[in-house]
C-alpha cells in the first residue's frame, strides 16, 4: 500500500492527478485522497478508477461532482463543510486542477472566506511539454485552447505574434492540422515549433520542426490522442530590418503591395501580416 491515513486540517486540497500513466501521482496526493473527509471531482468515474488503481477505499465518504458550472449550490456546500471543520480534496479529470480545468471559482470563494486552500502538486501537460520541447523555458505563455472558429483563431494568433515567450497551446486532434497551418501563415513558417501527443502514455509522440514543416507534414491528415503545441518566440534578431526593406523596395517595383509582401515574407521567413504593414508604409511613401 502506497498511502497512509493522515489527519488533515479543515480546508480545500487541490490534488493533481496523472495525465496518462496512473502511477504519476505523488505519495502525498494519495495520502490526501485516502484521508480527506470529502472527495470532490470534476469526473467522479475517473476518480473512482484512480482510487481503485491505488487501493484507496472510499468507505462512507461522500464523492461529489464539482465543476465551475455546477453553480453556487455545490460550491456553497463545499464551503459549509470546510466551515464545519472538514477537509475536502478536489481533483479535475486529469493533471492539475484550474489549468484549462475547473476549480478557479472554488479556490477563490474558499480563500475569500478565510479558509485553508492548499495543493498536492503534480503533473500538468503544459509543464511536461515545456520540459520536453527543446524550446526556451525562461519565459512562457500558456494560452490553453485557441478558439474553434478559424477567423477567431487567426486573430488570437496575431495578438500573440510579438510576445517574447514560448507559446503553449492545448489543441484537439481534429483541429491540429488547421491550427498549425494558420500558425505558419500568421506567425511565419520559419518559427520553430513542437507538437506532442499522448504525453506519458504508450504512444507518446513528439514532432519538432518549423511551423511550415509541421503544417506540411500534417496537411490532410487526422491524428489521434491528446495534444500540446509549443511555438518559439519570434526571433527578430536573426533578420535585419534593413534587409527586409531593401527586398521589399525591389519587389514593390515589380509587384502589387500584397504580392511583394507575400514574396518577401516567404523569402525571409517572417509573418505575412508584419511584412504587409511594412510594404504598405513603403508603398505609400513611394507614391508620394
Ligand atoms: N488540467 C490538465 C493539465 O494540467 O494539463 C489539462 C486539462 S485540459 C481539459 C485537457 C487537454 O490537456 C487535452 O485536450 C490536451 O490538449 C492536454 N493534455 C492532457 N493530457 C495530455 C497528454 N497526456 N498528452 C498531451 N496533451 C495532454
Amino acid at each position: 500500500m502506497n498511502h497512509k491515513h493522515v489527519k488533515l486540517a479543515a480546508g480545500l486540497y487541490f490534488v493533481a492527478t496523472p495525465i496518462g500513466t496512473a502511477r504519476d501521482i505523488t505519495l502525498r496526493a494519495l495520502d490526501i485522497l485516502a484521508s480527506a473527509d470529502i472527495i470532490a471531482a470534476e469526473d467522479t468515474r475517473s476518480m473512482r478508477k484512480l482510487l481503485d488503481i491505488h487501493g484507496i477505499a472510499l468507505r462512507e465518504r461522500p464523492l461529489i461532482a464539482y465543476h465551475d458550472h455546477s453553480g453556487d449550490r455545490v460550491r456553497e456546500k463545499i464551503t459549509q463543510w470546510i466551515e464545519q471543520g472538514l477537509s475536502v480534496a478536489y481533483s479535475s479529470e486529469a493533471g492539475t486542477p484550474l489549468i484549462a480545468d475547473p476549480g478557479y471559482h472554488l479556490s477563490k470563494d474558499v480563500a475569500a472566506q478565510g479558509h485553508l486552500v492548499t495543493a498536492a502538486p503534480g503533473p500538468s501537460a503544459c509543464i511536461t511539454a515545456l520540459t520536453l520541447a527543446g524550446l526556451p523555458t525562461d519565459r512562457f505563455l500558456f494560452e490553453g485552447f485557441l478558439p474553434n472558429s478559424k477567423s477567431q483563431r487567426r486573430k488570437k494568433l496575431a495578438d500573440l505574434m510579438d510576445i517574447p515567450a514560448t507559446l503553449i497551446f492545448y489543441e484537439s486532434p481534429k483541429r491540429l492540422a488547421a491550427m498549425l497551418a494558420d500558425a505558419a501563415d500568421v506567425l511565419g513558417g520559419d518559427r520553430q515549433a513542437v507538437y506532442m501527443r499522448e504525453l506519458t502514455k504508450k504512444f507518446e509522440d513528439i514532432q519538432r520542426g518549423t511551423l511550415a514543416d509541421l503544417a506540411q507534414r500534417l496537411a490532410g491528415q487526422t491524428v489521434k490522442g491528446e495534444i500540446v503545441v509549443l511555438i518559439d518566440r519570434a526571433d527578430s534578431s536573426s533578420v535585419n530590418p534593413e534587409d527586409i526593406e531593401t527586398q521589399l523596395r525591389q519587389a514593390l517595383d515589380q509587384m502589387s503591395v500584397r504580392d511583394a509582401a507575400d514574396a518577401v515574407a516567404q523569402a525571409m521567413g517572417r509573418p505575412k501580416r508584419e511584412i504587409y504593414q511594412m510594404a504598405l508604409a513603403l508603398g505609400s511613401g513611394n507614391n508620394r
